[in-house]
């Protein structure tokens, strides 16, 4: 595995005792477990550590988010547990080193589905822009009259390819997951995701919030009842869009609680940045730094109905 894209201010993964780096994520540093009898790497589990970083546009953002790694993590573990009766996931222990306490877990290491599993329960970001070209998005065709934030009939896959680092996923029809992972893997991913989403958004309406979409990443395992685990991180401000319920009204844009308050300065006139030009983002100022740090607090209060207490 390559690299992640760095930016200069992008802090390497902290060197971690009794563990050996093997990757990194536009947000994520992955550490296997060094085997305390031979001192060699196990090939059956990693630390994955949730970092502050924030990723638009393909691009590692300058300006780390405090606390967003903690949130992350803590809301994954949340709904894993939410939706173990659906699914099994990755997590075997929360106990991980102190340098990383709070924003890292000891997982199973998977192989993993080659496909970014993604559900709509509303239509907007890159789904529009696809419906808006031929009615279709990854594919599979939608009703019309459909605007920006319309409520679809019921959750969608629309898959997408997973991209190598600074590359952007390819939208994805069903027969290509097909062709990649079998038809039965195939249908189970579908299956799970839409309900994924599905069962996300009831969970999520007693507390006012939408999900609006969502990417979840599987593990493949045999001893699985569909043969697949719920891996990576899991209706999360980083991998879904929430949306106030009260202030819905398809339409145009509407107000969020994830990493979308972040896209919509970076595309403003106030960031100075043009997305077309292939430039780093500038580093966020102070004040989009604390609304965005409490954006995702509040995503993880609201809907776990916890006090965030880092
Ligand atoms: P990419 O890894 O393609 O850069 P990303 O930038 O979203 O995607 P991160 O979320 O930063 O990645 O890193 C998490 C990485 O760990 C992903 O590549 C994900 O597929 C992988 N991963 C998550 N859970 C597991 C697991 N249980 N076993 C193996 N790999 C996992
Ligand atoms: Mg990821």
């Amino acid at each position: 595995m390559a690299d992640a894209p760095t930016t200069a201010s992008t802090p390497e993964p902290v060197a971690l005792p009794g563990y050996a780096h093997v990757y990194s994520g536009k947000v994520r540093d992955l550490y296997a477990p060094l085997d305390p009898e031979t001192g060699s790497p196990r090939d059956d589990r990693l630390l994955l550590v949730a970092s502050d970083r924030l990723s638009a546009f393909d691009f590692i953002l300058q300006t780390p988010v405090p606390d967003k790694g903690a949130v992350l993590t803590q809301l994954s573990l949340w709904w894993f547990e939410q939706l173990e009766d659906l699914l099994p996931h990755h997590v075997v222990s929360t106990d991980v080193p102190a340098e990383v306490a709070g924003r890292a877990v000891l997982v199973r290491r998977l192989e993993m589905l080659p496909v970014e599993c993604v559900a709509r329960a509303y239509l907007t970001g890159g789904g529009l822009r696809e419906y808006r070209t031929d009615g279709r998005v990854s594919g599979l065709l939608l009703p019309e009259g459909l605007v920006d934030g319309s409520r679809l009939p019921e959750p969608v896959f629309t898959p997408s390819t997973k991209a190598p680092q600074g590359a952007h996923d390819e939208p994805m029809p069903f027969e290509d997951v097909v062709a990649a992972v079998g038809e039965r893997t195939a249908e189970r991913a579908r299956d799970l995701t839409t309900r994924i989403l599905a069962r996300g958004n009831e969970i999520a309406a007693e507390r006012g919030i939408l999900i609006a979409d969502t990417k979840v990443e599987f593990g493949l395992d045999d001893d699985a009842p569909d043969g697949l685990v719920l891996a990576d991180e899991v209706l999360t401000p980083d991998s879904s869009r929430f949306w106030p319920a009260d202030q819905w009204e398809p339409g145009h844009t509407q107000p969020s609680f994830d990493k979308e308050f972040v896209r919509e300065w970076l595309l403003s006139p106030a960031s100075g940045w043009d997305k077309a030009s292939g430039e780093a983002p500038p580093p966020m100022p102070a004040d989009v730094l604390e609304r965005t740090r409490a954006k995702y607090v509040e995503a993880y209060e609201r809907l776990t109905g916890r006090t965030f207490t880092g």
